[in-house]
Order: C-alpha cells, then structure tokens, then sequence
C-alpha cells in the first residue's frame, strides 16, 4: 500500500501590495518535516515563491524581494482605492502545470497568514478543487487562527487546524490512529527543510515563542498563547543547518518579544552568538523593545553581524500625543538609540517603528512624533496599522470601518484601507510622509495610493 500523499500549499496572497520581507511560514515547513518523518509523502507548493526562471524580480542582497503579481478586480469594499488591487505569486497555468507532475493528493494542507488575504486563499483552494474535487483540505495559521468561525464558512474548508499546528495536527492524527511515533514526534526537534526553498538567500529563526506584554493592538498572545524559550542546543542546531546551505548568510529573527526579556533570553543568545564567528548577517523585522537595550546587548549585537537595528515601543497607543510621543517613551529610544551608537552603529542605520491608523490617530501626532527622533538621529519607519479581530483597539477601528463603509466583509482588516480610510487625515497627506521618511530610510521603498484612476 503506497504512503498516504499530504500536499502542503502556501496560497496565493491578493492585496494593494505586497513583499517578501523575510516572510516564510516557519510552522509549516517544521510540519513538513515532522510529517515526512512519520512516512507521509509530502509534496510543499509555495504559490508565492515560486517562479520560472522566465521572470526577473527584483531581489535586495539581503533575499528580500518582491513577488510577481497580476492584476484582478478589486473587491466591492475597496472600490474607492485608487490603487491597483492584484493577486501575487505564480500564475494559475504554471500551478495546474506543476501539480501535473505531482502524485494525487490524500489530503491538502494550507497556511494562512493576514486576516485580510482569504480572498487569495479561496482562490487556491478553487483551483486545488477544480483539480481533485473529492480531496479534502484543511487550514491553518494565523488567519484560521484568529478567525475560524470565517475559516470554515470558506466553501470547500473541511476543517480549521486552530494555534500551534504541529501540536493540533498532531491531535488529529492521534486520534485517528495508535501509532506511537506520532507523540514521539511531536516532542522531538526538527529542523526546517531550507532545501525546500532553492532559490531563498535568507532562513528564519524563532528562539522564543509568545509575548509577556499584552499591547491593546496585537494578537501574538492569540496565536502563541504559551511563553516557550528554545534550549541554546536547539538554537545551534538550527543555525548551524541554516549554514549547510551555501547561500543562506541572512536570517531573520521571529522571536516577538525581541529584547523585553525579562527570562534574560535574548542577553543569553547574544552572549551565544558571541562565542561563535557566524559569518550571518541577522535582521530583527519584529524590532527590540528599546528600554531593554542595554550596553552590552548593543555591542553584542553590533559584534555579530545584527544589521540596521529598529526598536519598538510597547503600548505606543498610549505614548503618541500631539506633540509627539511623551516623555517616557523618548527616554527610552533615545537611550537605546545612544547605547547602539556607541556600540558601532553609524547615522542612519537605526529607525523605530511609528504605528499609523490607530483609532484617534492625528497626522500631527505622527509627523511630531517623527520629528523627535529624527532629532536625536533615529530614523521613523511608519508601519501601517491592521486591525486584527479579537484585538481591543483592532475591534475598535474595524467598528469604526464599518460605519464609514457601511460593510463587515473581513477585508475592512486591510491595513491599507484602514489607513487609507482614516479620519485623522487625508490619504495624501499621509502617503507623502511616508514617502518621505520612508525614502530616508529605504529608498526603494515606496508608497502609492494613486497608480489607478
Ligand atoms: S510587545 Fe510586540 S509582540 Fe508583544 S504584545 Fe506588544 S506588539 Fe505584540
């Protein structure tokens, strides 16, 4: 009897933009792992990633990159965007062409990630069924997380794998059968199979899961709701399989709570790195937490290979006035932004993230807030606030959307049109700051909310 055939599929994203910014579904390709390991066969179909070697993006030498995209309608709720709406990853002839090759599916198994892309997902899971009808097909990940009731109403879904999906679909896979080696395996470490991904110049590395901090607009806390540090051997392990792969030298941390340990984790991993001559670049998309820089964090950092620092500022909601961020919070990243001054890094290599689109946002708080750490030579990196469902400020802005759009489609959780649709200021208005900040900081990114009429 021939193993039963899992298909792992990363789905079709559709949004006014977007970009690989050290974005891979970790849990996933661990699953993969652990499912290959119990016998299945696993075959892993990544829509985004994948290209033929006839299209040209692109890359920075970091491996973030853009994916290819086309075009598509743009959806009701999102009709007065003046932007176009498109659907990015591999063009549907290429998929069907490439599942071709494939062994039937048993089952499909599918990642989700924003609230706000089930548009892309039940066009994947369309195409999957034109081609198997009788296969079913599970989700996961953070959208089947936060919104499963959603999840399941999505035609052809028969079922949601809600939270960690290696503890969950292991559940399900016990119940349905006696073999041991499934709770063996959910206990043993596995190594993300980076093989997978042959054309990727970066990995991704959680060292610490969940979040002790509770900010009124974040969901972390949702989607890992146990605290969990990996043990340091697991953490070498990992970096030093990264390693067997010739053109992987970036990787990006995931951990959430970078730097606000109170478990000292982060200290410890950088002492870590320390002993080690990585030749690794390291990226922190998620930021540090500015008031836990401390002197020796900051040249530790600086010493292995940490580049272009960008701190946070926890519960900012509360700390944006009108005339800037308070006292407090200044306090902390200016002295964060000294400490990793001192450690070595030059003008212009630290931002801080400012969250636009948060309910009784004003432009001028932004642009005060901007201003401020500008002034101590911090640069601002404006990130664009997404209302996540479930979440007390999320909620909040969502009502407020509903309102103004007189709609309660999920897709009001676009970080787009949640700032595009914002009463504290004109699209414009905003877009230009952006634009000019965000031009300071990296050039090649830039913002538009008029390339359609
Ligand atoms: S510190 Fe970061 S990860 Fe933790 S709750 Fe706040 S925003 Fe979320």
């Amino acid at each position: 009897m021939r193993n039963k055939v899992i298909w792992m599929v990363r789905p079709w994203i559709e949004d006014f933009s977007a970009y690989d910014h050290f974005a891979q579904p970790l849990g996933f390709l661990v699953l993969y792992r652990i499912l290959e390991s119990l016998g299945y066969q696993v075959f892993y179909i990544d829509l985004l990633t994948e290209i033929t070697s006839a299209l040209r993006l692109r890359k920075n030498s970091d491996g973030r990159s853009e994916y290819s995209s086309k075009c598509i309608d743009k959806p009701t709720v999102f009709k007065n965007i003046p932007r176009y709406f498109k659907r990015y990853g591999i063009d549907e002839e290429v998929f069907s062409e490439r599942v071709c090759a494939m062994t039937r599916p048993d089952t499909v198994l599918i990642t989700t990630g924003m609230t706000y892309w089930y548009t892309g997902l039940k066009q994947t899971i369309s195409c999957i069924k034109k081609m198997f009808p009788d296969v079913p097909v599970f989700l996961g990940g953070t959208y089947a997380t936060l919104c499963p009731q959603h999840a399941l109403a999505l035609p052809d879904v028969n079922d949601v794998i809600q939270g960690n999906p290696q503890v969950k679909f292991f559940k399900m896979l016990a119940s349905s059968t006696d073999d041991r080696t499934i709770v063996k395996n959910l206990h043993s470490h596995h190594l993300p199979p980076w093989q997978l991904l042959p054309q990727t110049t970066y990995a991704v590395i959680t060292t610490r899961f969940g979040c002790s901090n509770h900010c009124r607009y974040c969901a972390v806390n949702k989607i890992h709701p146990d605290r969990e540090s990996k043990p340091m051997e697991q953490i070498e392990q990992e970096i030093e399989h990264i390693l067997t792969f010739q053109t992987i030298r970036n990787i990006a941390l995931y951990d959430d709570d970078l730097g606000d340990d109170t478990h000292k984790h982060f200290s410890s991993f950088l002492k870590f790195l320390s002993q080690k001559d990585y030749p690794i670049k390291w990226h922190i998309p998620n930021a540090l937490f500015a008031g836990a820089v401390t002197e020796d964090m900051a040249y530790r950092m600086k010493q292995t290979g940490f580049v272009q620092p960008r701190l946070s500022l926890n519960y900012i909601d509360k700390r944006m006035t009108p005339t800037g961020l308070d006292k407090q919070s200044m306090n902390l990243i200016e002295k964060a932004s000294k400490k990793l001054y001192e450690a070595g890094y030059t003008e212009g290599q630290i931002s801080a993230y400012l969250i636009a689109g948060l309910p009784d946002q004003t432009l001028t708080m932004l642009v005060n807030s901007g201003l401020q750490l500008i002034d101590i030579g911090v640069k601002p990196y404006i990130s664009q606030f997404s209302p996540v469902p479930g979440t007390p400020l999320g909620d909040i802005r969502i009502r407020q959307l509903k309102e103004t759009l007189l709609s309660d489609d999920l897709l009001l959780t676009n970080k787009i049109l949640s700032v595009y649709c914002h009463p504290g200021w004109q699209p414009k208005e905003l877009v230009d700051l952006m634009n000019y900040w965000r031009n300071q900081c990296h050039p090649k990114e830039t913002c538009n909310y008029s390339d359609q009429n």
